[in-house]
């Protein structure tokens, strides 16, 4: 990981105008390096391809491995943030069972194409003891949690899949990764916004767009989980729109305390059931077949 340091703030007094001036030279100047620098640290190499999915991606850590321990360090701040793991031993082992049959159901689909999960022996799913949020997440690396009051929101074991599906997407398409790269990347640009601008407005100002931006890719990589979650439940021989419940379950549960939609990083669940069934009529343009879990 790279940091760059810049004299935050530092500025050139001049009274005729003459160091003034050569004081914004030489903020432009920095600035340049800065951007420079950020650019070639960002797009100096090509982009890594994601062993699962085929894709180029630009990510902050290149080895699979250095994501796995990176997930492992935040492990137990997680869990202790959301009351540790939940000691119900029949709950806490069904999570696990279905979030081995997403991943089994994931190696089936995989092997022809020859390609292998590289997260296969990491992943780990935990129910989490927390009674209160309804959440669940997943760390760099296969770290997947599921809180209890989320859990016990749900209506089916389809349902359940729908949410770990969800976040297994997370995990494989490498979010967390990318937008440590990403963030190094706009952090460098504000970096050199606020220099060039030499106030602390403008790096406000340069700030505040550097996290709308990272914001709007937030939402992006939600959307590509949802349809992991609609494809893996499917794999997994459960019927995908138990999405659609889930999003029904998010949306009570969120009832009045949903922030506006435009800053949060998740979409209102209401609006991704209209994008949940067009994911669902794209992957069974013939229908859903019958006979799936629900
Ligand atoms: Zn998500």
């Amino acid at each position: 990981m790279t940091r760059i340091m810049f004299p935050h703030g530092h500025r050139q007094a001049g009274a005729d105008g003459g160091p003034r001036r050569s004081g914004l030279k030489m903020r432009l100047i920095i600035a340049a390096v800065i951007v420079l620098f950020t650019l070639v640290s960002y797009y100096g190499r090509p982009g890594d391809e994601n062993q699962i999915t085929g894709e180029s991606q630009r990510v902050a850590f290149h080895e699979e491995a250095d994501e796995v321990q990176l997930g492992l360090q935040a492990v137990r701040q997680m869990a202790v943030q959301f009351g540790g793991a939940d000691p119900d031993p029949g709950a806490q082992a069904r999570v696990k069972r279905v979030g081995e049959e997403l991943l089994e159901a994931l190696d089936e689909s995989l092997e022809p194409g020859g390609r292998s999960n590289p997260y296969r022996d990491d992943f780990n799913f935990t129910l989490l003891a927390d009674t209160k949020t309804v959440n669940a997440f997943a760390l760099p690396g296969g770290q997947v949690f599921i809180t209890r009051a989320l859990y016990d929101d749900l209506e089916t074991e389809g349902q359940l899949a729908g949410v770990l599906g969800h976040e297994v997407g997370h995990v494989i398409e490498r979010h967390g990764n990318e937008r440590m790269a990403q963030h190094q990347l706009f952090q460098g640009l504000a970096a050199a916004g606020g220099v060039a601008g030499g106030d602390p407005q403008s790096a406000k100002m340069a700030q505040a767009v550097a996290q709308l931006a990272q914001m709007k890719y937030g939402r992006d990589d939600e959307l590509e989980s949802d349809q992991w979650g609609v494809r893996l439940t499917a794999m997994a021989g459960y019927d995908p729109r138990s999405m659609i419940g889930v999003m029904e379950v998010l949306d009570r549960a969120s009832q009045g305390q949903s922030p506006p939609e435009f800053f949060s990083t998740h979409p209102k669940p209401a609006n991704r059931v209209e994008y949940i069934k067009q994911l669902i009529a794209k992957e069974f343009p013939n229908g859903v077949p019958g006979g799936l879990k629900r």
